[in-house]
């Protein structure tokens, strides 16, 4: 079993999308974090003519953005009931809309840039576990409907089959707007299609100082100092806690893990999942599954909250996971294990703003970044390079917590009442 994702292990970076050296000049716009939220924001900067550059601590493709389930889901994390109340109809509305807008937006950077993402419109399957989750399932499908003019379709007894090919859940949500992506060439794709507009991505590159100047920012990295007239923090689960406090205040770090099984027969597949889906399940700690195009399963989730777990213990949960979902496949091979940091929020949305000192940031997607971050980061490419004013996610309220100051050590005890939640089906 190798402890590398399967996604990059299939799909290597590509050669040629990175470049050695700091720009001496200054620019109009640095860009911290090559993934989704930082490349597709350096996408747009690039065809307003600003002068970028894109810096990561890390290489491309180890983080979030290439390793995840793939998933572009409609909506947000909190329901749309808690929007209404917390923004009202209007701006819940345009969040709503936005997040549709996202899963558009990707397939036309895709579409537009010319790159293989394995995009598909793949539809998703939400899976409840209790009696209670189906006249849950009516109630969302029904809201839905009337009041958003969205249509989801409800699958209970006997038709549940023809979504998941298991007998654990009570019922599915199903949507047809989903849409499905293989990350790596995803993230490799905006990273070429960036590079291929000149702007430099450079890796091994970790911004360590922020400091305005006058109407400058001096951005000080671990390969030298750059000069800038804007600055976006696009960092979200790797968000380090002294760059920039205020923004890592707002995020929680949180694991997100993954197995790959062995390359499964094709009519098992079409048994198990039918129409070729993507799937999740109703749960505070959710599994997430889908089929890769070389026919395994892939299945993600997490044990606790915990982003540092050990990945054999990891394997062996998840390995049982499926198992439950799926007796047929127990004690399948699984042939790779790996896990990453997703970024929650305490509010469960996601954070677009400006610091006091004027520092940009787009974070906190929580498990939903694929389509939201594809949006925000395309979203406050506009907003720096002065294509608009305005977005549905700007101007909302960051909350923290008097408690936080970027070590978050309520995660034990936040874990354990989430999985009490779940037992209880709440
Ligand atoms: C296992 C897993 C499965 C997931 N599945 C899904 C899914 O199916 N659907 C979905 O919508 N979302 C999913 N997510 C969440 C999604 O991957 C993220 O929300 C999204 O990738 C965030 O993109 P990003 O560009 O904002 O951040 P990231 O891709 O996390 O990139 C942040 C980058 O910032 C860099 N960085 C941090 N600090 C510095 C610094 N000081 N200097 C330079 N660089 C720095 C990091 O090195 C990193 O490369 C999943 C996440 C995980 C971990």
């Amino acid at each position: 079993m190798k402890t590398v994702p399967y996604w990059t292990d299939n799909t290597p970076k590509p050669a040629g999308i990175t470049a050695d050296d700091l720009p001496t000049e200054r620019l109009d716009a640095v860009i911290i974090g090559a993934g989704v939220t930082g490349l597709t924001a350096a996408r747009r900067l690039a065809d307003l003519g600003k002068t970028v550059l894109v810096v990561d601590a890390m290489e491309i493709g180890s983080a979030a953005s290439a390793i995840n389930g793939g998933q572009l889901n409609y909506g947000l994390k909190p329901g749309l009931a808690t929007l209404e109340k917390r923004y009202g109809s209007e701006t819940t509305h345009a969040l709503w809309d936005a997040s549709l807008e996202a899963i558009d937006l990707a397939e036309r950077i895709i579409r537009e840039d010319g790159f293989d993402a394995g995009f598909r419109r793949a539809g998703a399957v939400s899976l409840g576990y209790h009696d209670s989750s189906r006249a849950k399932a009516h109630a969302t499908s029904g809201m839905l409907r009337e009041k958003y003019g969205f249509n989801t379709t409800v699958y209970e007894g006997d038709d549940l089959h023809s979504v998941i090919g298991s007998d654990l859940f009570t019922v599915a949500l199903v949507s047809e707007v989903d849409g499905a992506v293989d990350p790596a060439k995803y993230n490799f794709g905006l990273a070429a299609a960036v590079a291929g507009r000149g702007v430099p991505i450079i890796e091994g590159c970790e911004v360590t100082g922020i400091r305005r100047v006058g109407d400058e920012y001096v951005v000080s990295t671990t390969k030298g100092a750059v000069r800038s007239g804007d600055v976006l923090l696009a960092t979200n689960g790797y968000t380090p806690k002294d760059l920039v406090p205020s923004v890592r205040r707002q995020v929680v770090p949180i694991g997100s893990y993954m197995v790959a099984t062995v390359p499964l027969p094709a009519e098992t597949l079409d048994r198990l999942l039918p129409g070729n889906r993507v799937y999740w399940t109703q749960r505070r700690f959710l599994n997430y599954f889908r089929r890769s195009d070389d026919d395994r399963l892939l299945l993600g989730g997490r044990p606790n909250l915990s982003p540092n777990l050990d990945l054999t213990e990891v394997a062996a949960g998840m390995q049982t996971a499926i198992g439950e979902i799926f007796p047929e496949l127990s004690g399948v091979e699984i042939t790779h294990v790996w896990g990453g940091k997703l970024a929650a929020t305490f509010d469960l949305m996601p954070h677009l703003g400006r610091t006091d000192d004027g520092v940009w940031y787009a974070v906190g997607y929580g498990g939903h970044g694929m389509s939201l971050a594809t949006y925000l980061g395309t979203n406050v490419g506009d907003l720096i390079g002065g294509a608009t004013d305005d977005s549905p996610f700007l101007g909302l309220r960051h909350p923290t917590r008097f408690y936080y100051r970027g070590d978050p050590w309520f995660l034990g005890a936040g874990g354990l009442a989430f999985r009490a939640l779940d037992r209880i089906g709440r």
